[in-house]
């Protein structure tokens, strides 16, 4: 399968059309972005480790009965996708209290949520991603009250396979952010799940291995995204 057309630039990914018109090929770079774009930086290896590891994940939650839009590997960088109609709603689930949900509401960071928390962004940089609820998201016309619901629905699923698979390596699976789009009128899992998209500590010693490595200028960005691989099994041999 060839890359055709670029249709968009993110801020992580180049996406590509291909000659199937229900195909398209994502390019995972190593650009990393913070703080809606103000820190950047180039980790090299990144693209690569993140690729990697999408995939694993992707094949991990199919396998879950979960439907994603991952077809195949290319290589290394880039990973053939369905394409989907992306809805402009991230959607966040938090085991533990960490990031914003700290900042907003004062609260300890670490501190255990029950049951976990399950919120809603509109994906707009130039808006800086602001929280908006159920109803802003279905009176905007982002999405459809059974589209959020099913959007709902799966995030939790999620949750319950990779906190389950993350515990296995030792791993607390903080919070993360999914995006969703609809493929032939069914609601899929897009975009990608790595490092740069959730929080994950080890569970004993609390060390993060996740982007707050990037955000806090911890140091070893890349090194952590690999440790987390390994632990789940993830050969990276090829890069
Ligand atoms: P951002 O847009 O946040 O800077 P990226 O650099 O990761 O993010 O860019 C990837 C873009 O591709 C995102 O806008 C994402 O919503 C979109 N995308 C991810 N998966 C798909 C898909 N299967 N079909 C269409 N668009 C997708
Ligand atoms: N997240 C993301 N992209 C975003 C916003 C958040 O991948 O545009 C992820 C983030 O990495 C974390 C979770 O969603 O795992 C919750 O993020 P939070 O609201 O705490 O925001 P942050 O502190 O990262 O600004």
């Amino acid at each position: 399968m060839l890359k055709n057309t670029l249709l968009y630039t993110g801020k992580a990914k180049s996406v590509y059309t291909t000659d199937n018109p229900d195909l398209l090929i994502l390019v995972f770079r190593d650009d990393a972005s913070a703080f809606n774009g103000e820190k950047i930086a180039q980790l090299d290896r990144k693209g690569k480790v993140n690729n990697l590891f999408n995939a694993f994940i992707m094949e991990k939650l199919a396998e879950a009965g979960i439907e994603t839009h991952f077809e195949k590997l290319i290589n290394p960088s880039e990973v053939l996708v369905k394409r989907l109609d992306m809805i402009p709603v991230e959607c966040v689930i938090r085991n533990y209290a960490a990031g914003s949900l700290c900042r907003r509401l004062g609260v300890e960071e670490g501190k255990v949520l029950t049951p976990p928390t399950f919120e809603l962004f509109f994906k707009d940089d130039a808006l800086g991603d602001p929280m908006v609820n159920e109803s802003q998201s279905i009176a905007l016309g982002w999405a459809t009250a059974e589209q959020l619901e099913q959007m709902k629905v799966l995030t939790y699923q999620v949750n319950q396979v990779l906190t389950d698979l993350f515990e296995q390596g030792g791993m607390l699976l903080v919070d993360f952010k999914l995006e969703f789009g609809v493929f032939h009128d069914r609601i899929v899992l897009g975009d990608e799940f790595s490092p740069d998209g959730c929080r994950l500590w080890d569970k004993e010693t609390k060390k993060k291995l996740d982007k707050d490595r990037f955000r806090q200028g911890l140091g070893d960005v890349v090194e952590a995204y690999e440790e987390v691989a390994t632990r789940l099994g993830i050969n990276l041999d090829s890069i």
